[in-house]
């Protein structure tokens, strides 16, 4: 037998291993560490006990590959690779720090200075941010979302004034004990795996570039000081990447474990390299299984990650969100990795505005922009319900979002991350029956289920099931009223859930409409009836599922409306029933449609290629 292993000069740390011993010879962990060929050739130089893993120091002149070699021979060793180099997946900050007055100044378009509501100004694209707040639970919980990365200006006004960030309640400050007996000494606001300290102090930039996208998911943080609201989540800071954005593969570990045994529930990776560490994947694998959701930049290559994976971004667990980086028209970022298989979402990630160290503000672009916002919204999802697993956030990410034509044969959801489709459904779903679309996770490997997973059931499976049957005939295409469309009305009216599960049942019957709702941006004319009333609106987006209403007219929430809605151009025309599901008073009004009849689903398609063909 014969392990033939090669190594770049650039990408790993030289003179470094990281071992795993096997389980089976866990009880023997002293003697394998007081081997004498391994003692001359390397020392310990951290372990990881509870997943059998140790970090070694190589003697001089015992090479990488020289050492992996050897203890491949070594019957107490599962692997032995190299302590890889991971890097930040951003392009830098564009045009220097800035304050957040000269931002407003640069982009009007912002209206930073209607300091009166919140709004969502970090990018242009539409991910619904604000109408995702607008029905947010009124719910004390915060859930905690790691910021694995150069650390976090921790002293800016909107984390101090937002009170984002997290603190290790069981720790006292300063007084030199592991109070809380998790391994580290005073760690009240997170660590620096980089130096070893109790200080996460962002040296960098990235950090908290990426923490600000985090929390300006959640609340709108381009707010003058004193004019910060109370955050809804908290940041984490885990710093592991040094002042130029690299970290390895050891701290990388150390950090999701940090994680994992402190109570994040989501993991924001904006950071990757081009090797697979087998270390690092059983990492995850724990976080996994404790239902945590790991959210990982795709990467700026501009690679296929289906043919070229990079990791964490690429491994093959079902926790795992890979994130792909959009423009604010949305369009696939050119540096953009992307994947029909292993890429899941895309997210904006061009010019994206956020904090930076010393009360500032910029501009940067990356796949590492992308992630956070995707992390940001999954600790809206877990805030809504915090009994989700990781494994769920990913499959409301992918299946409750915004179909791109650009996206096709790009990212395996074909869709942008939309906040209020995601946080609107979760809210309305018994997450416990939740099971995702296995299309969001068909090329993941097994892994045990979650800890907080349960299996799907019960009678909403079978109603769902034998209504089905009743909505096949009016989806194959024959058309007009049947018993099919009324029992989809009638389900409306009495489950609105049910219909949504309907849909995706549906779905699954003819592959081009496999998501629920592929949400089209549409700018038409839309006369609205409601009773004998009649209003005019425009429509600024439209699904099968349902539209968005700009109108001024006041709408009661709940009610039946009749649309009849323009096509973009204004030569066709069809009528629709529906229900107002949510209002934003005086602005817009989300309609629910009771059905999607054979003349509208194929209107609407044609109107998405229309308008996609115009975009690209
Ligand atoms: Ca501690």
């Amino acid at each position: 037998m014969f392990f033939s292993f090669s190594l770049g000069a650039q990408d790993h740390v030289p003179g470094e291993l990281i071992v795993k011993m096997k389980e089976s010879r866990a009880q023997g962990s002293s003697r394998f560490l007081g081997k004498a060929a391994i003692n001359q050739k390397m020392s310990l130089k951290r372990s990881w006990k509870r997943h059998n893993i140790y970090q070694f120091q190589l003697k001089p002149g015992v090479s990488v590959e020289q050492a992996i070699n050897d203890l491949h021979f070594d019957d107490d060793v599962e692997y032995a690779e190299p302590n890889y180099i991971l890097r930040k997946q951003s392009t830098g900050i564009e045009g220097g720090p800035k304050s957040l007055a000269e931002i407003a100044a640069e982009n009007e378009s912002l209206q930073i200075d209607s300091f009166a509501s919140d709004s969502f100004a970090q990018t242009n694209a539409d991910i619904r941010a604000e109408e995702a707040w607008g029905i947010l639970a009124l719910n004390p919980d915060k859930p905690i979302v790691a910021v694995i990365d150069s650390g976090v200006d921790y002293n800016h006004y909107v984390f101090q004034e937002s009170g984002a960030l997290w603190s290790n309640t069981g720790e006292i400050p300063n007084n030199s004990i592991d109070d809380d007996g998790n391994g580290f000494v005073d760690d009240v606001y997170g660590w620096n795996f980089v130096n070893n300290s109790n200080d996460p102090m962002d040296d960098d930039n990235h950090g908290t570039h990426v923490a600000g996208i985090v929390l300006g998911m959640t609340q709108d943080i381009l707010r003058n000081p004193g004019d910060v609201s109370p955050a809804k989540i908290q940041i984490m800071p885990l710093k592991f990447l040094d002042h130029n954005g690299s970290g390895t593969t050891a701290s990388a570990i150390e950090a999701i474990n940090y994680a994992i045994d402190n109570g994040a529930s989501v993991l924001n990776n904006s950071w990757g390299g081009g090797h697979y560490s087998q270390a690092l994947y059983d990492v995850i694998v724990q976080s996994h299984n404790k239902g945590l959701a790991f959210i990982a930049a795709a990467g700026n290559a501009a690679n296929n990650n289906d043919t070229s994976p990079t990791y964490p971004a690429s491994y093959k667990i079902s926790n795992v969100v890979s994130v792909a980086a959009t423009s604010s028209q949305d369009n696939l970022a050119s540096f953009s990795n992307f994947g029909s298989q292993s890429v899941h979402v895309a997210s904006p990630g061009i010019s994206i505005i956020s904090t930076l160290p010393n009360d500032s503000f910029g501009y940067s672009s990356g796949t590492s922009m992308a992630a956070p916002f995707a992390a940001g919204l999954s600790a809206l999802l877990v805030r809504e319900k915090n009994q989700i697993n990781g494994h769920q956030v990913k499959g409301v990410l992918f299946e409750y979002s915004l179909g791109v034509q650009d996206l096709l044969g790009k990212v395996a959801s074909q869709s942008r991350i939309d906040a209020f489709e995601a946080v609107n459904f979760v809210q309305n779903t018994d997450i416990a029956s939740y099971v995702p679309n296995s299309s969001a996770d068909r090329w993941v490997s097994n892994v045990d289920a979650p800890e907080t997973s349960s299996q799907a059931g019960g009678c909403g499976l079978i109603s769902t099931k034998l209504l089905q049957k009743s909505l096949q005939k009016p989806f194959d295409g024959s058309g007009g009223s049947s018993g099919g469309t009324t029992a989809a009305l009638l389900a409306l009216l009495l489950a609105p859930l049910l219909v949504i599960n309907i849909l995706k049942l549906r779905v699954k019957i003819k592959p081009e409409y496999r998501r629920a709702y592929p949400r089209m941006n549409i700018q038409s004319e839309v006369s609205i009836a409601v009773g004998d009333q009649k209003l005019i609106g425009q429509m600024s987006s439209i699904s099968l599922g349902g539209a968005r209403i700009d109108t001024e007219a006041l709408l009661e929430q709940g009610g039946v409306v009749t649309l009849c809605v323009a096509s973009p151009v204004g030569d066709k025309h069809f009528e629709v029933q529906g229900q107002i599901v949510w209002c934003e008073e005086k602005k817009a009004y989300g309609v629910k449609f009771a059905e999607a009849q054979k003349e509208a689903q194929d209107l609407v398609s044609l109107w998405s290629s229309r308008l996609a063909k115009k975009s690209s």
